[in-house]
């Protein structure tokens, strides 16, 4: 174990909620020798061997601060009062997220790797997967995570015990709470990808969204590169916080560019070199502003323009976004359970191809509805609305398509069926967060494959 990694083993660690990101934290800790608390005020909460718990109670223990030197925060976790408790009772110590941690650690562990932070309100996973893609393609060992798929903590753990080969760049998809304690750490490629309402039920307002989103940027190196959607409305706000690097802006005439009407004939890159569009396999502009900023990342990090081309080709997508689960009787039914807020909705279905009974509703995360109420007018057949959020969706679609609502995902399938003609669609996009009824948008988007997989 090199020198840097004997300040985790001396250190005392308290890591506060045991979520997924929590527990890979807690045990990466544990695996460099660091003596670990793990608060949550869950009493079932599942803690990793040899942690100390600290479960049960709404307020965390005084005692829990004693003799800290980090506090990890978990990103559901609201920050403000374990950072004000940690201010008053243990000032020097350090705060870090699960990811930050996982910086660090890999830093100290593997040395410098090339880094790509990807964040945004949309496209994120999408982003992160298609450029971890092309850089397979080009023969690279990449690690993909972070708030998609597997903690950077989990990889390190892998590394430490099982003497797993290390990655040879990270490709980090990050959501606006690792950002919040992310550290200026040394970045290749920051992008944010567009900034849309979301999670206003976390922050005040879109300025503290967005100042969150900004500190992807905090790290970016001398010859880094910065990348935004230049028809996004944020974009001047977070040009002026790119101090570092080389700015791309995507979609621009003078940047990275889409030719062609629609989803484009070619994607072209500053300096003109060009990729077909049709080699990529998704639909949608969005998909092909998604394929630029993956293509600039990849090639940044030294990806060869040909294995760019094969990876693009070779890309499927990732489950629960626009997914076909089956047509029956002339009626494509759709999972795209990924859809959690307005802006989602709207990529996916505003212009799309045949009209559409809408399954919509879920937790909802405050979003101005207001677009969706257009985007059925035009081109909706009719809305199902569910959850937590039912009253509100019925409200949206009543007296501009047939409305219901529906109890239970089973009877919003029954539903949906009810109202499609032969040539629709019948799309679960919810708008809407969806631990009302569900564990994850995932467990959603499989229970209502499943409910459209067993019609008859
Ligand atoms: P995230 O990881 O940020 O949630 P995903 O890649 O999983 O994003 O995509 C989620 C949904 O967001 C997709 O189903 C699609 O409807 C929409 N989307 C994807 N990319 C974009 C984009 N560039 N702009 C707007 N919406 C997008």
């Amino acid at each position: 174990m090199t020198l840097a990694l004997d300040s985790f083993t001396a250190s005392t660690a308290l890591v506060i909620g045991a979520g997924a990101s929590g527990r890979a934290a807690a045990e990466l800790l544990l695996a460099l020798g660091a003596r670990v608390r793990v608060y949550d005020q869950n009493p079932r909460a599942q803690v990793p061997a040899g942690a100390e718990p600290l479960l049960g109670s709404p307020e965390l223990p005084p005692a829990a601060l004693a003799g800290v030197d980090r506090m990890v925060l978990s990103p559901g976790v609201p920050p403000a009062r374990f950072r004000a408790a940690l201010a008053e009772h243990a000032p020097q110590a350090r705060v870090d997220g699960e990811m930050s941690l996982a910086l660090a650690v890999a830093a100290a562990r593997w040395g410098r790797r090339p880094t790509v932070l990807v964040t945004g309100t949309n496209g994120k996973s999408t982003v992160t997967a298609l450029t971890g893609a092309l850089l397979e393609a080009a023969g690279r060992r990449p690690f993909v995570g972070g708030n998609l798929g597997v903690p950077l903590s989990t990889a390190l753990l892998a590394g430490l015990r099982d003497h797993a080969p290390a990655p040879d760049c990270l490709i980090l998809e990050c959501s606006s709470f690792q950002l919040e304690t992310l550290g200026a750490h040394p970045v290749d490629v920051a992008m944010v990808l567009n900034l849309t309402a979301d999670h206003l039920d976390r922050y005040p307002t879109m300025r503290d969204y967005a100042d969150a989103k900004a500190r992807v940027f905090a790290g970016l190196a001398p010859d880094g590169l910065a990348l935004l959607d230049a028809g996004d409305p944020w974009t001047d706000y977070f040009r002026a916080q790119v101090h570092a690097g080389r700015l791309v802006l995507v979609d621009h005439p003078g940047g990275a560019r889409i030719d062609g009407p629609g989803p484009g004939d070619s994607l072209v890159l500053p300096g003109g070199e060009s990729y077909p569009r049709a080699a990529l396999p998704l639909a949608g502009r969005h998909n092909s502003k998604n394929a630029l900023f993956a293509l600039l990342a990849a090639r940044h990090l030294g990806a060869a323009p040909e294995a760019c081309a094969r990876g693009l080709a070779g890309f499927t997508g990732l489950p629960h976004r626009m997914t076909l689960v089956r047509e029956l009787a002339g009626v494509r039914w759709y999972d795209d359970s990924k859809a959690t807020n307005v802006a989602s909705v709207l990529a996916s279905l505003d212009g799309f191809d045949r009209p559409f009974v809408l399954i919509a509703g879920g937790r909802a995360k405050g979003d101005d509805l207001t677009p969706l109420r257009e985007l059925l007018r035009r081109s909706g057949r009719a809305l199902v609305a569910i959850g937590e959020a039912t009253e509100s969706f019925f409200a949206l679609g009543e007296g501009v398509v047939p409305t219901v609502r529906a109890t239970a995902m089973d009877a919003a399938v029954a539903a949906a069926r009810e109202l499609a003609r032969p040539g629709d669609a019948v799309v679960l996009s919810p708008a809407c967060a969806s631990y009302d009824w569900f564990k994850n948008y995932a467990e959603r988007g499989d229970t209502f494959a499943r409910l459209v997989r067993a019609l008859a």
